[in-house]
């Protein structure tokens, strides 16, 4: 399996994703022998270059250290660039001949990569599935988000590409669903007795499932105007952790199994209402340094008069016998303090207190990014001659914990997954039109009724708004516990 001709078709190759991701990503996995022996890769888009100028492109995006010029050379005569149109037959012909060229043999596989803007995504699959499947191998197509904007264009998308490929063809990336800590999520939960059990409304008053971002859209705000927080980082990405934390326990850690544990726990989700959402829009800091003097809509690609969110608070409720009442709290922005992803889950109050209300509610941190690490924040009798109580933590970090161990890119993990036909970490048509389903109304909601985002100054935490609706969804916050950082 592993000498059979591959071909890695880059689609949009001439483009932004493109350099900046995956070019690098495959040169990784070329670099790491993690690929097919026999792998060829092509580049396709309209503008005329040469490999040699998309090498040029990409070199500073990609990691080269000493010793791997050799490699990086044959990587690159590895490569091939084929210039033509999106929608015409014709040039996918032409790409099919040149594709063959190299599968000598019985056996020989494709893969197509679409970093294509979503106006030329029907034809692109049509041209692949009519001129370029493989008559010897499997064909694969792997595609990026946006997967639609709503319901109804989603689910015109998911018929499109069902005429042409069945499900088993299909990697919708999600990158999240590639990052470490999140598919760390099944393990926390089902192979350790401590946290299943307490695992749900009895023992949980809320979890928090937060993205945050120190940057604003500088000065590249266009594309976002037309989407938005909520679809670019809610309705996605942090709905995918949501449902990892929420599901039953699937049948087996076969891929179909655990995604349809993740579409039943979203079957049990209310579409979010007005009353369960927050937006917000950030505004310049003019006490700030550069970009944080600038507002969202100071972006000149940004309409004056946008109402686009660029954070977001919404409470999700699941209505299952495990969760029904705990609300879950996911929170996104951009331009806020820092860059951080984690979930948050923070256990009830004991009941039966016997320390005049000195307990702190436990909690349990599985931070993504940056730096992994799963922390459970608990109390504990201070040390020495006293009674009193102290908030401390059990704490797996990961760089002191596995100092050797490197985590691998998401992108990377993911795109090998392609090659091995692993679908565990993409998500499902079925999936994505739940999500839709549950995110849709609030949006139209939104949209229709003008609803205005409330301000908030570049690099604060976001609105304060957001802080008393994290109370009043029993997310309780002391600001007592302090993290004292190991020496190692
Ligand atoms: P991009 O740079 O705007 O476009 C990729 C290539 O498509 C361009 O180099 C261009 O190549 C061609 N193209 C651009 N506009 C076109 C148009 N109107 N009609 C026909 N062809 C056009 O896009 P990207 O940022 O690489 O993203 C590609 C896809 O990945 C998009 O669907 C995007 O939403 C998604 N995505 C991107 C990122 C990211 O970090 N950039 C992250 C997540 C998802 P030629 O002119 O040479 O044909
Ligand atoms: P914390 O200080 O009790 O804060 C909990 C969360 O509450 C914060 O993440 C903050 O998130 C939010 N918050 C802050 N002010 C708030 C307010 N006024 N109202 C409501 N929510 C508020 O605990 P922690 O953040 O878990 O830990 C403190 C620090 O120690 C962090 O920097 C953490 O990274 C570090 N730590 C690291 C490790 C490790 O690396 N292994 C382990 C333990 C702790 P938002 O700003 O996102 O709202």
């Amino acid at each position: 399996e592993f000498d059979y001709p591959h071909t890695f078709v880059l689609l949009g190759a001439s483009g932004d994703l493109a350099r900046k991701k995956i070019y690098p990503t495959i040169w990784y996995l070329y670099r790491d022998n993690l690929l097919p022996h026999n792998t060829k890769f092509i580049g396709y888009a309209r503008t005329k270059q040469s490999v040699s100028e998309v090498r040029e492109r990409c070199q500073k995006y990609m990691k080269i250290r000493p010793g791997e010029e050799e490699k990086l050379e044959t990587f690159w005569n590895a490569n091939n660039y084929v210039a033509g149109s999106y929608d015409g037959r014709i040039d996918y012909e032409f790409l099919n001949r040149i594709i063959s060229n190299h599968e000598k043999g019985p056996i020989a596989n494709r893969i197509f990569y679409l970093a294509v803007p979503p106006t030329v995504f029907e034809d692109v699959t049509v041209n692949i599935k009519n001129a370029c499947t493989s008559s010897k191998g499997f064909t694969r197509v792997i595609i990026e988000k946006p997967f639609g904007r709503d319901d109804v264009s989603s689910e015109k998308l998911s018929n499109h590409l069902a005429g042409l490929f069945i499900e088993e063809q299909i990697y919708r990336i999600d990158h999240y669903l590639g990052k470490e800590m999140v598919q760390n999520l099944m393990t926390i939960r089902f192979a350790n007795q401590i946290f299943n059990p307490a695992w749900n409304r009895e023992n949980i008053a809320s979890v928090l499932i937060s993205f945050k971002e120190p940057f604003g859209t500088e000065g590249r705000g266009g594309y976002f105007d037309d989407f938005g927080i909520i679809r670019d980082v809610m309705q996605n990405h942090l709905l995918q952790i949501l449902s990892l934390v929420a599901m039953e326990k699937p049948v087996t850690l076969n891929p179909n199994d655990i995604r349809d544990e993740k579409v039943k726990v979203l079957r049990h989700i209310q579409p979010i209402e007005l009353k369960d959402i927050l937006i917000g829009q950030y505004v310049g800091n003019p006490e700030g340094q550069g970009e944080e003097k600038l507002g969202y809509l100071d972006d000149p690609t940004v309409p004056g008069d946008s109402l686009t969110p660029t954070y977001a608070l919404a409470t999700l409720w699941i209505n299952n016998a495990r969760w029904q009442g705990v609300p879950f709290i996911l929170r996104c922005g951009k331009a806020l303090n820092e860059r951080k992803a984690e979930v948050r889950v923070q256990y009830k109050d004991v009941p039966g207190d016997i320390f005049s209300g000195h307990a702190k509610r436990n909690e349990l941190v599985i931070r993504v990014q940056p730096g992994e690490a799963l922390y459970l924040k608990m109390m504990s009798k201070s040390p020495g001659m006293k009674f009193d109580l102290v908030e401390t933590e059990l704490d797996l970090t990961y760089s002191a914990r596995y100092k050797e161990a490197s985590v691998p890119d998401a992108y990377e993990r993911l795109i090998l997954d392609v090659f091995t036909g692993t679908q565990m970490h993409f998500v499902r048509s079925d999936e994505l039109k739940e999500a839709w389903r549950v995110f849709t109304p609030i949006l139209k909601d939104l949209e229709d009724n003008h609803i205005k985002p409330v301000p908030y100054v570049y690099g604060s935490r976001g609105p304060k708004e957001a802080d008393d609706k994290l109370a009043g969804y029993d997310f309780k916050y002391s600001g007592s516990y302090k993290w004292k950082k190991p020496i190692h």
